[in-house]
């Protein structure tokens, strides 16, 4: 996932909600003036400047932020109220500098809320989340400011600008006009007490899962811990110890902890009450619930975007993605539906040849899927997740990631010794990025590995500063961040081949980053349907021969990795993908359809039992999110009607990949990496995505690459 604007920080995080009908008296800071705000600074030091983060205090937020808006606030204002005729310059240029003095802020504002999360935070953010968007609404609002932006465009559709000031012109022109620039001022104000309410009701609801995800940890006795891993205990010993439970063993309730339980417990009825704390997030029927605040989100966002005249929330929504409208995502969606349940049905029934041998005499549950999926695989395949563990060392897969960047992307990392660069947790390590030949400054990349109280869960990337060249060139700083569990003293950290296939994941966000070749910060922003797409296509180089002779090596032996077992990775790696493809789908179109229902009187829980029947949806699996817990969708705006974007981008991985594989020299042909680089990751957005897609493969992106991926049937051309 990516974050760098306000909008996606809130979505992003979160937080525990308290009124701020205080107003500001609580706000004042005691001593210190204004500008010796520390988050409102620019960044000094080395690399063209880099975050405190050694110096920074949650107090410095709320003052930080509300300075920061007040200055972008006036910063339009200017713009607006200039009396010369608008120009790019005067005004599209301007307003791309505008509020830039929250850039930092956020930074800041996004530790805190992502990385180390705190009771003191949330009720800062609780009251800052209605005045950062009353604040985009007096941008997105400000008739004199549209006018001037309007006139700029229709001057541009006489005489177009350069390309690359167009595009920035469209995107600017479109956004003011899907936020409702062009409302009268009684839906104006609606608009923007909705957008209001909505901000509030996110942070809620993620608050409600995280709660629920601190609230239900299960506790093992030293009896309860049949066909756990041995790395596995040792870190549930530690976390149980961490909380005062000395001599039990923790399995919390996060995907990372329950995930490994579910698939190794021989303890039938402990994996049902862990898949069922898991999958009940947010839907216990105590305060914490958030079916209510479901349907109130829904119904919000139908009135905001009937405002602007349009039908629904995801007609609105796909207009400026690549998938365009609801219509051709659920048509992606529904053509590979069916051959994803049809593969369950097979998968269920190998697995219960499996449990009736081994004298469970009762059908395969929702908590058996995992469990019994394993010894399938171990049976079809041989091959055994901790086997395949024990050569995936963090230290050596991140050296990869090295290796295919400076194959790739042409990057050398080179270690920043400890103390050089300000780090927020002693956790974290930070690179420096050169160019391989010239030695040009590319910037840093912050690692924070491991899963701590207070850091959300899942993994993500993000930037403390992105490429522009406006008023000057900048180096970028970017930041991947996992929850991998550490490993007890003197031990590798071992990880299994989903979690490396992530790392993976995020690297590619940060090389999206790092090799922005864009002017205006605008151009910067991601596609939601389309920046998915260069993060799942990096993933395919951690199974390339390079990556596994140098680098999958036991952490015992330092013998590679055998190449029987190499073998068996690939060819289980279609295995299971009824599961993965219809958890995931169930997802998106759960997303989607919530999106296209009628949202009077909706009743969540029903809606969502009646969607999944009308699917026939496999009862032996759930969704990858029930919709009480998907953050993605309701704890902000980022991912909804936007969920089936990783099948869209998965499409696009697919396709792209195949064009590797074909090329001479594989995955590291040097003709196709740089196409690679040059359309599909320096443009960003300055470059329509259909566009840069085609000049890279020299058609449009086919679905059949996707379906052999899955090992899924592939329908014959006639
Ligand atoms: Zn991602």
């Amino acid at each position: 996932m990516k974050k760098n604007t306000v909008f996606s920080i809130l979505t992003c995080s979160i937080i525990l909600f308290s009124t701020s009908c205080k107003k500001d008296t609580d706000t004042t800071e005691s001593s210190e003036t204004m500008s010796d705000n520390l988050l409102l600074q620019d960044y000094t030091g080395p690399y063209g400047g880099i975050p405190a983060f050694d110096k920074m205090k949650v107090e410095q937020i709320e003052p930080a932020v509300i300075a920061g808006m007040e200055q972008g606030l006036k910063d339009i204002e200017a713009i607006a109220n200039n009396t010369a005729a608008p120009t790019f310059k005067n005004t599209i240029e301007a307003m791309e500098r505008a509020g830039s003095g929250l850039d930092n802020v956020f930074t800041y504002y996004g530790i805190f809320g992502s990385n180390m999360s705190s009771p003191e935070f949330r009720e800062v953010q609780g009251k800052l989340a209605p005045k950062l968007s009353e604040y985009t609404s007096k941008i997105n609002q400000n008739e004199a400011l549209f006018k001037r932006i309007k006139s700029v465009y229709d001057a541009s559709q006489k005489t177009p600008l350069e390309a690359d000031q167009q595009r920035v012109l469209e995107l600017t022109y479109k956004r003011f006009e899907m936020n409702g620039a062009e409302l009268d001022d009684v839906k104006k104000k609606r608009y923007a007490e909705i957008n209001k309410e909505l901000s509030s009701l996110y942070n809620k609801f993620g608050d409600n899962v995280l709660h629920d995800e601190e609230n239900y940890i299960t506790y093992l006795t030293k009896d309860q811990l049949d066909g756990l891993s041995e790395g596995f205990i040792k870190s549930a010993a530690k976390i149980a110890t961490d909380n005062g439970k000395d001599g039990q063993y923790a399995i919390t309730n996060t995907r990372s902890s329950m995930d490994p339980f579910l698939t190794y417990s021989t303890n039938r009825e402990l994996r049902k009450q862990v898949w069922t704390n898991y999958y009940s997030r947010g839907d216990n029927g105590d305060e914490f619930d958030n079916n209510t605040l479901i349907a109130e989100i829904l119904k919000l966002r139908r009135e905001r975007v009937e405002l602007l005249g349009y039908k629904n929330f995801a007609e609105w929504r796909l207009q400026d993605r690549m998938a365009k409208t609801p219509e051709n995502a659920m048509q992606l969606m529904l053509a590979v539906w069916p051959a994803a349940i049809a593969r369950v049905k097979e998968e269920v029934a190998d697995m219960q040849t499996v449990a009736d041998a081994s004298g469970q005499k009762s059908d395969i549950e929702a908590w058996d899927y995992r469990y019994y999926a394993e010894k399938v695989r171990q049976k079809k395949y041989n091959l055994d997740s901790d086997e395949v563990k024990q050569y995936l060392q963090l230290d050596k897969l991140t050296e990869a990631l090295f290796y295919t960047a400076g194959r790739l992307f042409n990057y050398k990392f080179t270690p920043v010794a400890e103390g050089k660069v300000p780090v927020f947790h002693e956790d974290v390590k930070v690179w420096e990025v050169t160019d391989l030949d010239s030695g040009k400054a590319i910037g840093l990349w912050y690692l924070d590995p491991f899963a701590r109280p207070g850091k959300r869960s899942g993994a993500w990337a993000t930037t403390y500063r992105s490429h522009t060249t406006l008023d000057g060139p900048k180096t970028v700083l970017a930041s991947n961040n996992s929850n991998f569990v550490k490993a007890a003293p003197g031990e590798a950290v071992l990880i299994s081949w989903d979690d490396a296939q992530t790392f993976f994941h995020e690297f590619g966000h940060a090389l999206h980053f790092f090799s922005s070749n864009v002017k205006y910060p605008t151009l910067n922003g991601g596609v939601r349907d389309y920046t998915e797409f260069q993060s799942q296509l990096l993933e395919r180089w951690l199974s390339t021969d390079e990556v596994i002779n140098q680098f999958l090596v036991h952490n015992k032996t330092g013998e590679p990795i055998p190449a029987s077992l190499v073998a068996k990775i690939k060819k289980a790696s279609t295995f299971n993908q009824g599961f993965g493809t219809t958890e995931y789908l169930a997802s998106a179109l759960m997303d989607m359809k919530l999106h296209l229902a009628d949202p009077e009187n909706i009743d969540i829980d029903k809606f969502e039992r009646e969607t999944l029947a009308e699917l026939k949806m496999p009862k032996e699996l759930p969704m990858r999110h029930r919709t009480p817990h998907f953050g993605h969708v309701f704890s902000g705006e980022g991912y909804a009607t936007a969920y089936y974007g990783y099948m869209w981008a998965d499409v696009l991985t697919s396709d792209a990949s195949e064009a590797f594989k074909d090329a001479p020299g594989g995955f590291y042909d040097k003709e196709v990496a740089d196409k690679l680089v040059k359309y599909l990751f320096a443009p960003r957005n300055s470059m329509d995505p259909a566009e840069a897609f085609r000049k890279f493969r020299g058609r449009d992106a086919k679905i059949e690459a996707l379906l052999r991926d899955r090992g899924f049937p592939v329908p014959t051309e006639n």
